[in-house]
């Protein structure tokens, strides 16, 4: 399995980071060993002193398509979770300002929390979610408020790769990224249903 991930997809979130709003949506990719399931804790790697959450709609891939067409975007997917793209901010930064790429900044493992998934027809259109740090909100977003909506990045995204069962698409975050700390508890919600808590170590 694949798993992408959307960056600048909220006009809130491009802007807090200093970014331009993209033309088209900015693809990059985790390897699956990125993945973080079942409510493990999340262990702080040593090789960052700026690991940012961000809380992100996700959603699941249910058959093979290549080259997909708007009009049938919605046939290929009928589940969406909640996760984290946890971002090494500082190496972020470093790689980009020297032009490199900068994966080792956002595909090291576990830094994709995955919640288990909802059936989308059982979700009230548009999609509101939120993430709490210690129990306050820190991030607060809505489907609406996608640059790309979820049919857009599927046509987008099988232009350049053949989409298969089970592929992950990470949605892009909403404002309010931040930075975490040994200790904090992060909990992720779909309107209010709590889809995942994570602590970090
Ligand atoms: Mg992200």
């Amino acid at each position: 399995m694949k798993i992408f991930c959307i960056g600048r997809n909220y006009v809130a979130h491009a802007a807090e980071l200093n970014n331009k709003v993209p033309d088209n949506p900015i693809i990059f990719m985790k390897p699956p060993t990125a993945l973080l399931k079942n409510n493990d804790d999340f262990y702080h790697p040593d090789f960052s002193n700026n690991i940012h959450y961000e809380c992100e709609l996700v959603v699941k891939i249910k058959k093979s398509g290549k080259a997909v067409d708007p009009e049938f975007a919605h046939l290929y997917y009928d589940e969406i979770g909640l996760g984290i793209d946890f971002t090494a901010r500082d190496l972020q930064e470093e790689l980009k300002s020297k032009g490199l790429p900068w994966e080792i900044a956002k595909g090291f493992d576990n830094s994709a929390v995955i919640s288990t998934f909802l059936p989308i027809d059982q979700l009230p259109s548009p999609i509101e979610f939120s993430l709490y740090k210690n129990g306050d909100i820190v991030q607060k977003g809505t489907s609406e408020n996608m640059i790309f909506n979820i049919d857009s990045l599927i046509v987008n995204i099988s232009k350049y790769f053949t989409l298969q069962q089970g592929d992950l698409i990470y949605t892009g975050t909403p404002a309010g990224v931040g930075k975490v700390e040994i200790g904090d508890i992060l909990e992720g919600f779909v309107r209010d249903e709590k889809m995942f808590s994570c602590r970090v170590r």
